[in-house]
């Protein structure tokens, strides 16, 4: 452990559209926000290729390029951005304390946590092959939907999710494949109907995927097995959708704040970033299950910062609202 405790104002945790957004609102309000990038710089979208529905973008983007954009944008105006992973945090006292790397100990007066969330995968080499190679896996059918127009694709996943993202699919797509583990849907009654009264939609029970099918670069097909039968065929298909959850990177904060039964953070005032903790603001993805866009994200990263402005100049008078932060 380190024996030097670094002191900042404002600590911004992770580095996807949530976390730069709140950097630029707190590093123009003079907040001088420290900013920690994680383990994945950049976070989710840097999984995604082309970001097609991020306003500003009239020609898109690809999520990797639109990410170092925001990271230079948060640095232009001062964001001391850094290469870490914080541990651990102790949120009991006054001051909030957090530990970089096992080693390092900051205090922070205020801490913006935008950790964000990961799609669970199935793990299978061929999926996750395809994934890295942005050759047609995906975790998010709004964001890659617009993709495979006309096309055949297929989605893994029997819950809400599922079937939002499938119905969504099947308006775009000239057919849509839903594989589903069990003899059942997870997914609420309306919105399982919904996809069951789909005509393009085919929805396979029992059936699990044994391989994502490709020519080396993209997705050409899946095989499949029913998994009372083991019967295996193969399906054509140019995209494979997987939504079988997200997990929000929230584990650290367990003991200290208010998270619902999946681990996602609770706002303490809705419609607010507040959360249990004073001086302590959640943005994006570790604390939305609903929407999960980079938009959404951006927003609610820069309320996190006007909320963690009001909260230093309620509590300190020598702070002074910015308010070129408002503009
Ligand atoms: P859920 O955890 O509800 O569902 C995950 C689904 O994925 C389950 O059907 C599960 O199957 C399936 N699954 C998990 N692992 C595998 C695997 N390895 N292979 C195949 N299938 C697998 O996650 P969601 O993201 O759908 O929803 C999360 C929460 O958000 C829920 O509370 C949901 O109600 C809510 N939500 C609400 C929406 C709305 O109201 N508009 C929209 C989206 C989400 P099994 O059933 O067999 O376990």
């Amino acid at each position: 452990m380190s024996d030097t405790i670094e002191k900042v104002k404002c600590l911004i945790i992770g580095s996807g559209p949530a976390g730069y957004t709140a950097a630029i609102y707190a590093s123009r309000a003079n907040m001088f926000p420290v900013l920690y990038q994680g383990e994945q710089p950049g976070g989710q979208l840097t999984t995604t290729n082309e970001v097609e529905n991020f306003p500003g973008y009239p020609e898109g983007i690809t999520g990797p390029e639109m990410m170092i954009e925001l990271q230079k944008q948060a640095e232009r105006f001062g964001t001391d951005v850094r290469h870490g992973w914080i541990t651990k945090v102790d949120f009991s006292g006054d001051v909030h304390k957090v530990w970089v790397n096992e080693e390092k100990e900051i205090h922070a007066d205020t801490i913006i946590i935008s950790t964000g969330a990961s799609a669970k995968y199935l793990g299978l080499p061929s999926e996750q092959k395809y994934l890295k190679l942005g050759g047609g896996v995906s975790a998010c059918a709004v964001c890659d939907g617009f993709f495979y127009r006309n096309q055949e694709v297929v989605i893994v996943g029997a819950g809400d999710s599922a079937c939002e993202e499938a119905h969504y699919l099947s308006k775009l797509c000239k057919k849509v494949t839903m594989l589903v583990r069990r003899d059942e849907f997870r997914a609420s009654k309306i919105m399982a109907q919904r996809v069951k009264n789909t005509e393009n939609i085919e929805i396979l029970f029992n059936t699990e995927t044994d391989e994502v099918l490709g020519d080396g670069q993209v997705v050409t097909g899946v095989r499949v097995y029913n998994n009372k039968t083991n019967e295996k065929h193969d399906i054509e298909a140019t995209g494979f959708f997987v939504a079988i959850g997200h997990k929000p990177n929230t584990d650290i904060f367990k003991d200290f704040l208010d998270l619902d039964e999946t681990g996602y953070i609770i706002n303490a005032k809705p419609g607010t970033s507040k959360t249990n903790v004073e001086g302590v603001f959640v943005s994006g993805d570790a604390a939305d299950h609903v929407y999960r866009q980079a938009i959404t994200a951006a927003g609610t990263g820069c309320m996190a910062a006007l909320d963690a402005e009001r909260y230093l100049a309620a509590k300190d008078s020598d702070f002074e609202v910015a308010t070129s932060s408002y503009n």
